[in-house]
């Protein structure tokens, strides 16, 4: 979204808010470890958030509200979904505008990559996806959202145990991981 209440193209798809987030409907959710997250201290020291949990389970709801609170801070912020992520940059490898891309990636000091885990990543995409993740280590915070255990990353990524355990080690190395557990808010 370009939003004009930020001087920021954040590219959020919606506005979500942590008020707006029930925390008595998962089955299972840590709630003091999430609202510890939104004191922003992850964005200062860099560190990392992986939001994990099956579909409908308000993963992109608490990625986005925490980007909502880091706009409000005038932090840099970017959105993306990983699929978008990986297309925009095998289009730039096309048209030679590469590095360009990457810096859209790397240059927002926190970088939101939603719903890793739906859709099949092919080898190019994967090698793509883990440069982000390389470039961005200790540089700049991932918030990163995935229906997926991390023992399945090897499957989501082109079937790459290698490139998956060396993306996991990176994330999580100075990460907190939130694990979320319930059905769907969508069919409630
Ligand atoms: P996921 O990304 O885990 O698939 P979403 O965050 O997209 O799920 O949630 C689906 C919808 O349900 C969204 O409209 C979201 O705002 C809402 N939602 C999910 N969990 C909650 C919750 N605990 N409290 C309030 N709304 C929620
Ligand atoms: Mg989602």
């Amino acid at each position: 979204m370009k939003d004009l209440l930020f001087p920021i193209d954040t590219q959020f798809p919606v506005i979500k808010t942590l008020d707006a987030f029930d925390f008595s409907f998962p089955k299972s959710i840590n709630k003091s470890l999430i609202l510890s997250l939104f004191d922003l201290h992850l964005i200062e020291e860099k560190h990392n958030v992986i939001i994990m949990g099956p579909p409908g389970t308000g993963k992109t709801h608490l990625a986005l509200a925490l980007g909502y609170q880091a706009c409000l801070q005038g932090i840099k912020i970017r959105f993306t979904t990983a699929m978008n992520l990986i297309n925009l940059l095998s289009a730039s490898l096309a048209d030679h505008s590469f590095i360009t891309t990457m810096k859209n990636f790397t240059s927002p000091r926190a970088l939101i990559i939603d719903e890793l885990g739906y859709l099949p990543v092919d080898k190019q995409g994967a090698e793509l996806l883990f440069q982000v993740i390389s470039n961005r280590y200790e540089c700049g915070s991932i918030v990163i959202s995935t229906n997926r255990a991390f023992r399945d990353w090897g499957k989501i990524l082109n079937e790459d145990n290698t490139l998956a355990s060396a993306a996991i080690d990176r994330l999580v190395h100075h990460g907190t991981l939130v694990q979320i557990k319930g059905d769907s808010y969508r069919v409630k």
